[in-house]
């Protein structure tokens, strides 16, 4: 089965490792059968004997501390050596709470193996076990206030939404808005969605979060409506990637809607391609579903992935918001202009609106108006604000 592998052979009676070597390794027993043992009072006590298929010498590959008992051959041994580097990469990459859990539990079957030790042979944790600790401790604890907070910010009423104004290139007025999250902190001040999204994703947080957004928008809309003067405006709220794997996800936001007696022709939903592409079946299905509701599909952040709008065709999606990386540098990347003149051209001929994003100055905004693109967002036209700003603009104008 391990073909790839070297494999390490040890006869009956000798020592695999002893009881505080330096291990680099753990070892997958392919034949034979050893045995694990520790001395106690000089006489040896066999914590247990393992055999094909098994997996020992674990624990130093983890926490990088000498080896917690001896190991012996009592049957030919072929192993199957896993070198350290392998596994370093993998707990690097893995989640920080994980790694952390994975260090604590370590430790306590550490502190467990030296009670039954006498105090000669008693091993002390080396200071790079500690460094090791105290950075997994460090990201996990981060992690973990943050995760927490989010609980509570919730039930604490800390989200917000700003809304920021969708406009009309040619004549400035607005057209819809985007609802974009923002976490007043009691301590931290506002919190970024880039600064707590990423958790809220792996946690699945986000699901609460963007249904609690939703609600928030719809319950909103009668008022932020009135602060454009279109008769059929609307409002963009974002879904995570995470929230399509939420089977209730459309049952919930029929719910909302009706809650709030939104109509629904009103409301767009956005999505990124790596949300359609991570499991596109699903994100279809879902898709299909918010269309029979009567909702809009807008495709956000359009130009950083890697498909095509031909490929995302077989997607509903109504609208296309081309993200701000090409809009910021039209006016000196030949490559942006490519991405948005044939963005713009085959919208047109799958019937697609085209929202451009991030426009800061007047002369992209001539640029784009010059391409024939009809549809923009960004500073230019206005930052995200809240509904009780928008609404004292409205009355100031
Ligand atoms: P996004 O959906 O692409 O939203 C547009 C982002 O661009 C917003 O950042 C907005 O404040 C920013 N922006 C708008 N105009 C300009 C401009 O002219 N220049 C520049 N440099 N930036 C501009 P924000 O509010 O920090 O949100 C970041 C991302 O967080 C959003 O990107 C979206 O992916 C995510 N997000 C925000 N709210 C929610 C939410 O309720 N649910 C989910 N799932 N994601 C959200
Ligand atoms: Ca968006
Ligand atoms: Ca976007």
């Amino acid at each position: 089965m391990f073909d790839e592998f070297d494999r390490e052979v040890f006869e009956a009676g000798q020592h695999i490792f002893e009881y505080g070597d330096e291990g680099d390794c753990a070892y997958l027993i392919e034949e034979g059968i050893v045995e694990v043992f520790i001395l106690e009072q000089g006489r040896e006590r066999r914590i247990k004997l393992i055999g094909k298929g098994e997996l020992f010498g674990e624990v130093s590959l983890l926490d990088r501390q000498p080896r917690t008992a001896t190991v012996r051959v009592i049957e030919k041994a072929v192993l199957v050596p896993i070198p350290r580097k392998l596994v370093d990469g993998l707990l690097e990459k893995s989640d920080p709470i994980l790694r952390h859990l994975l260090l604590v539990i370590l430790e306590r079957f550490r502190e467990k193996v030296n009670d039954a030790l006498e105090s000669s042979t008693k091993a002390e944790l080396s200071p790079e076990h500690s460094s090791l600790r105290r950075t997994a401790k460090g990201e996990a604890t981060q992690k973990i206030a943050i995760a927490h907070g989010m609980l509570r910010a919730l039930s604490h009423d800390e989200f917000h939404l700003h809304y920021q104004p969708i406009c009309d290139l040619a004549d400035g007025q607005t057209v819809g808005f985007e609802a974009l999250l923002r976490w007043h902190h009691p301590t931290e001040g506002v919190i970024q969605p880039k600064d707590f999204l990423w958790i809220a994703e792996q946690t699945g947080f986000i699901r609460e979060i963007g249904m609690w957004a939703l609600d928030r928008a719809c319950r909103d809309w009668p008022e932020l409506r009135k602060c454009t003067n279109l008769d059929a405006p609307f409002i963009s709220v974002n879904l995570s990637a995470n929230q399509l794997n939420d089977e209730m996800l459309v049952e919930n936001i029929k719910a909302i809607i009706e809650k709030h007696k939104m109509n629904p022709t009103e409301l767009k939903l956005e999505l990124t391609e790596t949300a359609m592409v991570a499991s596109p079946e699903i994100a279809l299905n879902i898709m299909n579903r918010l269309i029979k509701l009567g909702c809009g599909i807008a495709l956000d952040d359009y130009g950083a992935g890697h498909s095509g709008l031909g490929q995302l065709q077989r997607y509903p999606i109504s609208t296309v918001k081309i993200d701000a990386a090409f809009i910021n540098s039209i006016d000196d990347s030949v490559q942006s202009q490519e991405i948005v003149r044939s963005t713009l051209a085959l919208a047109r001929s799958l019937g697609m609106k085209v929202v451009a994003e991030g426009i800061e100055r007047k002369d992209i905004r001539v640029i784009l108006l010059g391409m024939g693109c009809e549809i923009g967002q960004g500073w230019l036209f206005g930052y995200p604000s809240s509904l009780q700003e928008l609404q004292l603009n409205k009355t100031e104008r």
